[in-house]
């Protein structure tokens, strides 16, 4: 019975690079091989770890991989160089800038430099106002993954009351617009929400992206709720925690992801998924 309330990332980031892989060689055989430049700045563990892990992933589906290392000393203006330089390469569909920046960078002139076009982690001003609008464009890879992982998961959307906590533009903000485009009523909480509790107990899908382990507890939700936790935290064991008192909730939910194996394989994957599809337009624009 708990088997059943457990939503398997890792099974369904499994299945989409699988289905990835196979889009790549078909396009490899028409002549276009998908490429993801990820550019890491500094020499932050965990930023490097997740770049290594994009490069292996990127590897093994069979796309073109090109990995940037730059000092920690790097400029804004040479920073910003490699991403014109890229911009340009018809090699590349998929552009990354590991965050956070060193302090001397300014983040936000980083990624509005990314030419949306090839922008796959949907962080450019550009892709956000399309997200805001309804338009084509590329979505932020977590909520995106969050999406695939509710539809596998025969979640449906129409008319449920979703509560999403946390308004990053990360996560929270695009989460909520990707909810409300499949006809849930969305409620975004943050820090300055009175009656968290009072809130998300109305929830038929809540989504915790907060940063703030075991934050959402039994008190928090209601009988038969879908609850997707988005954090990672480091706990005192040295484990990695959600933002969600998993035991404590798993009696009365109806589905949960887990952490780890839950949100988190699913961010890579769609990281392919979005490269893929600009290689597709790309190519397809270099053809005609
Ligand atoms: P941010 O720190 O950018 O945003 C956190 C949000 O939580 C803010 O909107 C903040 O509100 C809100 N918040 C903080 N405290 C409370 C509180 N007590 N009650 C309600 N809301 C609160 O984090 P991110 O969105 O980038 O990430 C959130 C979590 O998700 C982190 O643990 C991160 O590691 C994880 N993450 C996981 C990913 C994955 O692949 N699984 C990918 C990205 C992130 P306010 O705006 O008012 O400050």
């Amino acid at each position: 019975r708990v088997d059943g309330k457990i939503i398997d990332g890792r099974e369904i980031s499994r299945q989409i690079k699988e289905e990835v892989k196979q889009e790549v060689e078909r396009l490899k055989s028409e002549g276009c091989t998908p490429g993801l430049a990820v550019i890491l700045v500094g020499d932050d563990p965990a930023s490097a770890s997740y770049v290594g892990s994009k490069e292996r992933t990127v590897q093994a589906l069979g796309m073109h991989s090109e990995v940037i290392r730059m000092e920690s000393s790097t400029s804004e203006g040479e920073l910003l160089g490699e991403i014109s330089r890229l911009n340009d390469d018809p090699a590349i569909h998929g552009i990354l800038v590991q965050l956070p920046l060193p302090a001397q960078i300014d983040e936000q002139r980083i990624i509005s430099a990314i030419t949306p076009e090839k922008d796959v982690d949907g962080f450019h001003p550009v892709n956000a106002g399309k997200l805001m609008a309804g338009l084509d464009g590329f979505v932020p890879c977590t909520p995106l993954g969050i999406m695939v992982l509710l539809e596998r998961s025969g979640v449906d959307l129409k008319g449920k009351h979703a509560v999403v906590v946390g308004r990053s533009n990360i996560v929270g903000k695009p989460m909520s617009m990707l909810l409300l485009q499949k006809d849930a009523t969305v409620t975004v909480c943050h820090s300055k929400t009175a009656d968290l509790p009072a809130i998300t107990k109305q929830a038929d899908i809540l989504v915790a992206a907060v940063g703030r382990e075991a934050m959402i507890g039994r008190e928090h939700v209601k009988e038969g709720c879908v609850v997707i936790d988005v954090g990672i935290n480091r706990g005192e064991d040295g484990k990695l925690h959600g933002d969600v008192d998993f035991e404590a909730v798993l009696p009365v939910v109806s589905k949960i992801t887990p952490v780890p194996r839950g949100v988190g394989p699913m961010t890579i994957a769609m990281l392919m998924a979005n490269t893929v599809e600009s290689a597709k337009k790309t190519c397809g624009s270099q053809n005609n």
